[in-house]
């Protein structure tokens, strides 16, 4: 039987550093990101792609904010919704053209996700992710006051504004998203870790003001569609331990119980490596086969064990 995996793309597949982020380069990326992930169809694996956006959700606001004096600005879930958009169609025609050059009939599609958060949530006593433009500290500071925002000082670039970071419960649409596997589509969902979303007393769903790890809600849509698999990949070929020290060392085949070792000792950092250790160990703690880490040119190798750092049970 065909195995299934959850791909959760990291910022570089979208957009390198140093670029501008014009629509070429973009859509540049993405088909070279697109290639690895035929690769991966070809070999006869089940994909379901997820992936960041975090540039691009962040030029959407700046839009928002510039033209809010000719038109309403959105919200920031509703802004997220519009990146899932932009990318998944990034995708889905990239993915679309490779395959027919390939003779390949598949079906991709993209599904707009809310992922379910708890309001009780603790990180929302305390906002800690940095989205939007930069503003002075004057700017920031009237901000903070008149919207009731909480505002960063963010590494010297200037002030930012500062969400919630809540934990992923699940995917409202995993049955959609299932069904759309298991006939055989190529499906791109929770992208940018989802559009984050509180239940109400009376059962429906709203969105709120945060921003969810791509990582960990990855992670919640692989156990939903009951993935083998769930790879993340990066710009690093490896987790590694004593990162950026005479004594780094890169973690490759390893047990949940050793992983968590070297987590408790903070070789992970939070916001970047943190999220994604932590996705990987919940995944294959819950019953999944593999977690791997790895980078992006690597894929297919990382997916047959071959290559990055992959986790097991024992
Ligand atoms: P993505 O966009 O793929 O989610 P991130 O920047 O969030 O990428 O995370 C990948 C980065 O994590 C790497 O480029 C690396 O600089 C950083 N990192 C932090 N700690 C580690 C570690 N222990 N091992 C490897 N990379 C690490
Ligand atoms: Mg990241």
């Amino acid at each position: 039987m065909s195995k299934r995996v959850v791909v959760a793309l990291g910022g570089n597949a979208i957009l390198q550093p140093g670029q501008k982020g014009t629509a070429e380069e973009q859509f540049e990326n993405v088909r070279k990101t697109c290639s690895q992930i035929v690769k991966m169809v070809e070999a006869g694996y089940e994909v379901v792609v997820t992936h960041g956006n975090g540039p691009q959700v962040g030029v959407i606001l700046i839009q928002n904010e510039k033209g809010s004096d000719s038109v309403p600005a959105m919200t920031l879930d509703i802004c997220g919704a519009e990146s899932q958009g932009l990318i998944g169609y990034m995708i889905q025609q990239s993915l679309r053209n490779e395959f027919a050059k390939r003779g390949i009939q598949r079906e991709v599609a993209t599904i707009v996700t809310q992922v379910l958060v708890s309001k009780d949530d603790p990180a929302f006593q305390n906002p800690t992710k940095p989205i939007g433009p930069f503003y002075t500290e004057e700017e920031a500071k009237k901000r903070a006051v008149e919207k009731n925002e909480t505002w960063i000082e963010d590494s010297g670039r200037g002030w930012r504004k500062v969400v919630p970071s809540p934990d992923p419960i699940g995917i409202v649409e995993k049955e959609a998203v299932a069904t759309l596997v298991g006939g055989g589509a190529i499906v791109v969902a929770s992208g940018g870790g989802g559009i984050p979303v509180i239940k109400l007393e009376d059962g429906t769903l709203k969105g709120v003001e945060a921003v969810i790890d791509k990582d960990l809600a990855g992670e919640r849509l692989a156990q939903d569609v009951n993935a083998d698999i769930f790879l993340i990949l990066t710009d690093v070929s490896h987790a590694m331990i004593n990162f950026r020290t005479p004594q780094e060392k890169a973690i490759g085949e390893i047990t949940v119980e050793e992983l968590e070792k070297y987590q408790a000792e903070g070789h992970f950092k939070a916001g970047s490596m943190g999220p994604k250790v932590k996705a990987a160990l919940r995944f294959v703690k819950d019953g999944g086969e593999m977690a791997v880490i790895s980078s992006l040119d690597n894929a297919l190798d990382a997916l047959e064990g071959k290559v990055g750092t992959r986790v097991r049970a024992k």
